[in-house]
């Protein structure tokens, strides 16, 4: 199936990694991916690792991501990470209200937009999680959720700026546990975030928007999972590790 948006694979390396296996595992997956145009290719290592990992992919077609930022630009803010301090690296995407972010550090819609609106400021390109927890999805609350995080997670943005993000259904139950989401119910949920954004925005950003799956993406599940109409890319937490893992993603989702 040849998609009209292209798909983008992005590996979400969570608080694994010294820099000296960061170097390990992207100096792979240069290796292995070099030939793949087909695909945007995005890893997030920690924060720790960006500076070393940034002069590898420097001359590939892997691009950096950050998992997260500050809504500020600068100041007195111990501990947090500005977007023009990730741009010192080449970072293009940051990760946004991941649902481990939220769960743990109590973020909310709220400041996810303030986040978004910042990295897009500084030209990067955010990518806003939204997903449901398991008794939400047990109880029939999927969408009204996932409305309500859009609509928080997204105000204030303009319909440029919305085409510029991209949206990563993660669906909480899904991530980290090996209990992936049926092909259908990706699908159901990417057609169902596409509408509310046409309605929010407009049909024609609504369509260039990519949306990406996260939640136990493997190899052996990518390829039915990338071919939905809907499903324009993948996040990838555990399987994004190690080389062969991440890169048959990327191979099978062509
Ligand atoms: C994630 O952390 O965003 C994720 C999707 O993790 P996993 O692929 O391990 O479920």
């Amino acid at each position: 199936m040849v998609k009209e948006r292209k798909l983008i694979i992005a590996g979400n390396w969570k608080m694994n990694k010294t820099v000296a296996e960061a170097l390990d595992l992207v100096n792979g997956l240069k290796r292995e991916l070099a030939a793949v145009k087909e695909v945007d290719i995005v890893v997030c290592p920690p924060f720790t690792a960006l500076s070393e990992v940034s002069k590898v992919v420097l001359d590939s077609n892997i691009r950096l991501g950050a998992q997260d930022m500050s809504q500020h630009i600068g100041g007195a803010y111990t501990g947090e990470i500005a977007a023009g301090m990730l741009k010192e690296f080449s970072v293009r995407y940051v990760i946004l209200g991941h649902s481990e972010r939220r769960q743990f550090n109590g973020e909310t819609d709220a400041l996810v937009a303030t986040k978004a609106a910042a990295a897009l400021g500084a030209s990067l390109k955010p990518i806003i999680c939204v997903g449901e927890l398991l008794h939400q999805r047990e109880s029939g609350q999927t969408e009204a959720v996932i409305e309500a995080q859009l609509e928080g997670s997204l105000k204030g943005l303009t319909k440029g700026q919305l085409e510029e993000s991209i949206i990563a259904y993660e669906p909480v139950w899904a991530i980290g546990t090996g209990k992936v989401a049926t092909p259908q119910q990706a699908q159901e949920v990417h057609a169902y975030i596409r509408r509310r954004l046409a309605i929010m925005f407009d049909e024609s950003t609504a369509r260039h928007v990519r949306i990406q799956y996260g939640g136990s993406v493997k190899s052996s599940n990518a390829r039915e999972l990338m071919s939905q109409p809907d499903v324009d890319g993948a996040l990838v937490g555990g399987a994004s590790l190690e080389v062969r893992g991440f890169s048959d993603i990327v191979k099978n989702s062509i």
